[in-house]
């Protein structure tokens, strides 16, 4: 694979690296699981693990966020090549979990470390008293220098109510513990400009300092047969991890040691997340929970809303999507860029009655006196641009 030369992006990057004190690293089961007898790959675990420790001893807190669970389980239940069943992947799954939760609690004694395990469900992270809770638990066990090793509770979540893959779940960790860099190690060495197999121009990115249409093409949609997220959800992950203040950083697994890779400058792509203080609402608000729906705002609302102002109705210029009051919603620009996501405080069906009205005809539209603003300004959390925008 062509690997583009190390530029300044890169050092900097690196020293980004070298400052991160709280590090979430996700490991996608292409990487852990043998393609062809679906064993985990023992030696590759160990040796990061082995980084973890080494980490640990510089005074990093890590989490992990192992896939892995259905691909292993579905080789000791002896399931068939190709796509499971819900059910199947369920059973896979718990099966595959206690395998993967030995083996991380053996290689991490081996270093000195004492591995814990926490799965999650959806509704752990977007039900506030649930996300505080597991979130004071993944505290507790860094204050007790453990090593939290995280997957989804696939076992129980169905697919309504799945994260369904791991680079979203993991952002959504490094958001909850407020974590300074979030590591997705992939089987690639980070986002190129076309699928780096196909395309002979492709070039990887050093540096990402905003999530641009562009970036967006570029990722489009593979994922690989083990795993479920191809570099779309990745970019997805990165809107979560920089709209929590968090560096997010796309590096080859396909190495041993590759923790130790990235602080020796191997190549991957940094996405660096703005520097000005998120709130603890905000933060919840744009990572945690999934979006209903879109709404579409006019050139004079995007203004406003940059000036911290709240969305009124007027300033809508289409809702799409099937939300409710108080359900989260994506704000976009006429010319569809993401400008940050909100609670809404009406329903869909209410909303487009009232999009372009003045807020002193709601009453009368609706029949009953809501809330002046469509989106209020403190359940509104906008994307900012890195402050020092040197482009991707
Ligand atoms: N949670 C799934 C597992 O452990 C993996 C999801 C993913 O591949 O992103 O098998």
């Amino acid at each position: 694979m062509a690997e583009s030369p190390q530029t300044d992006n890169n050092a900097q990057a690196r020293s980004e690296w070298a400052a991160a004190r709280r590090i979430v690293v996700k490991l996608g089961s292409a990487l852990l699981a043998c393609r062809e007898t679906g064993t985990l790959k023992t030696d590759w675990l160990g040796s990061l693990v082995e980084d973890v420790a080494q980490l640990a001893k510089q005074g990093c807190e890590v989490v992990l966020v192992s896939s892995g669970a259905i691909a292993l389980g579905r080789h000791s239940l002896s399931l068939a090549s190709g796509p499971l069943q819900l059910e199947q992947s369920q059973a896979a799954a718990a099966v595959g979990q206690i395998g993967l939760a030995h083996a991380y609690s053996e290689l991490a004694q081996a270093h000195g470390l004492t591995a814990a395990q926490i799965l999650l469900t959806l509704s752990d992270t977007e039900q506030r008293r649930r996300y505080l809770n597991a979130r004071d638990t993944l505290l507790t066990l860094l204050q007790l220098n453990a090593l939290p090793v995280v997957n989804e509770n696939d076992s129980v979540a169905t697919t309504e109510i799945r994260y369904g893959d791991n680079d979203r779940l993991s952002a959504r960790v490094a958001s909850m513990i407020d974590a300074d860099c979030l590591v997705l190690l992939s089987d690639v060495d980070g986002l190129y400009t076309a699928p780096p197999d196909k395309g002979a121009n492709a070039r990887r990115l050093d540096l990402v300092t905003d999530i641009t249409g562009d970036i967006e093409a570029m990722a489009g949609d593979a994922g690989s047969e083990l795993s479920r997220g191809g570099m779309k959800t990745k970019v997805e992950a990165a809107k979560i991890a920089r709209a929590a203040g968090c560096n997010m950083v796309i590096a080859s697994g396909k190495r041993m040691h590759p923790l130790r890779a990235i602080a020796e400058g191997a190549p991957c792509t940094w996405f660096l997340a703005p520097s000005d203080p998120v709130t603890a609402r905000q933060r919840w608000i744009s990572g945690q929970l999934e979006p209903k729906g879109t709404i579409t705002v006019d050139a004079g609302a995007e203004k406003a809303l940059h000036s911290g102002r709240s969305l009124l109705p007027a300033g809508v210029a289409s809702v799409a999507g099937r939300f409710d009051r108080g359900d989260s919603v994506i704000i976009r620009s006429q010319d569809g860029r993401e400008l940050g996501r909100g609670l809404v405080a009406y329903a869909k069906k209410d909303a487009e009655r009232i999009i372009g009205k003045k807020t002193s005809e709601i009453a009368a539209i609706l029949g009953f006196a809501g809330r002046d603003e469509l989106i209020h300004r403190d359940d509104m959390a906008l994307h900012r641009q890195h402050r020092n925008d040197r482009g991707s």
